[in-house]
């Protein structure tokens, strides 16, 4: 049997249905096909849960336009839409004069961002926010927050139906090929069959650049080489420390091991980053030395024993370890000649809070092709 379909986006993750939901509500036809048997399976339920301000990112990339954005309209959404959220706010600590310096590049970074409710503090004024810190000075960004991300899933999978798009689970898309005004599809798990759509879009989160190169028609330069990097997370058996979310100086691949709290006042601290190889989510409990050295260093107060293995996720990295972190790359027509396919590649943090103004600039690149 064969189907025709004007818009399938791959992957029921965060993005696939922040997408899906933006396009079937501008009047697009759309359907969802999900490998998992439920939403959210992949990196969008392995993750901080954090609403980024967006103060980290190169000025003028798309992790920082798209982040300050989406997160205005996240805690919009979220809040019209009964998802719960927390406006926590967040103290980014220094721990020594060198990392002091490297607050002020943050907030000037962020300045220029269009975060414009930074404050620096300095070592009296966090304690007095945060008793337990040790530190000689912090950041802080007021509107970071923290959010239910599968209750977000859960109303962008309502939104988007309710607008007209299906979704389908237990369905791998398991090659495609381009054919004369869009694309052939071929449909693995329960459904095993050949669909035809004029866009198609690959939200496939860490196995979109895989995904991309079974693509018949897309030459292979437009692929970006791919890396995995972990990050694990410890839960903290007893009384959170702190009310805001604790991070320390960043560092080259990730924020450094930060203390969130979830929505229900559990401390939990990482993700640290390990390269690896292979999908694994197995979190080994000898990794905690290293959580105690680093979370000591902002709250000494720590007790022995307290930390638990709590789960992990895995960062879809374009950039190679040591290599500086690239940009969210949004791969449409203009770069890689096939009318009709998006390729959404290292959608990494700040993905979450970006979800929503990601999912706006590929219904522009589609309505504007
Ligand atoms: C450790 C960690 C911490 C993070 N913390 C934050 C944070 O605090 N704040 C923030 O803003 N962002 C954070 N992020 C980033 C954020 O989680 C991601 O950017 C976001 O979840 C990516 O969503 P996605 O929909 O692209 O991917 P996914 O959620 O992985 O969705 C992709 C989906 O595609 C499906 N799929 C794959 N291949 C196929 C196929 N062939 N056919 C059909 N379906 C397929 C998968 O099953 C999966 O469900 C973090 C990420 C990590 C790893």
């Amino acid at each position: 049997m064969s189907v025709d379909i004007e818009c399938v986006v791959v992957g029921a993750g965060v993005v696939g249905l922040a997408v899906a939901r933006e396009m079937a509500q501008a009047g697009h036809e759309v359907l969802v096909i999900e490998a998992g048997d439920a939403i959210g399976t992949g990196i969008s339920s392995r993750n901080s849960e954090v609403i980024h301000a967006g103060l980290y990112y190169p000025p003028g990339s798309l992790k920082a336009q798209l982040c300050v954005e989406g997160r205005r309209r996240l805690y919009e959404y979220c809040d019209s839409h009964g998802v719960e959220t927390r406006r926590l706010g967040k103290l980014i600590v220094a721990k020594d004069q060198e990392q002091l310096a490297g607050l002020e590049m943050l907030l000037a970074r962020g300045l220029l961002n269009g975060v414009d409710d930074l404050r620096l503090l300095d070592r009296k004024q966090a304690q007095a926010l945060e008793p337990e810190l040790s530190c000689v000075g912090a950041l802080y960004s007021p509107s970071t927050g923290i959010v239910d991300a599968h209750a977000l899933m859960l109303a962008l999978q309502g939104d988007a139906e309710a607008a007209g798009a299906n979704v389908v689970f237990r369905t791998p898309l398991l090659e495609a090929r381009v054919i004369d005004k869009g694309f052939s599809l071929a449909l693995g798990g329960t459904a095993q069959m050949t669909l035809s759509c004029r866009r198609l879009i690959n939200a496939a989160g860490l196995q979109a650049p895989a995904l991309a190169h079974r693509i018949e028609g897309l030459e292979r330069q437009w692929v970006p080489d791919d890396y995995l990097c972990k990050g694990h997370y410890f839960q903290l058996a007893g009384r959170a420390p702190f009310r805001h979310l604790v991070y320390p100086a960043p560092e080259a691949a990730g924020l450094g091991i930060h203390m969130t709290l979830d929505l229900a006042g559990q401390a939990r601290f990482g993700p640290d980053t390990e390269w690896v190889d292979v999908e694994d989510y197995r979190v080994d409990p000898a990794r905690a030395e290293a959580f105690y050295q680093a979370i000591r260093n902002y709250w000494p107060g720590l007790p022995d024993q307290s930390l638990q293995p709590a789960y992990s996720g895995i960062r879809p990295k374009i950039s190679a370890p040591g290599e500086p972190a690239r940009d969210f790359l949004i791969s449409s027509e203009a770069e890689h000649q096939v009318a009709g396919l998006i390729n959404l590649f290292g959608i990494e943090s700040p993905g979450l809070t970006s979800c929503l103004a990601l999912a706006g600039r590929v219904r522009q690149l589609i309505d504007n092709a």
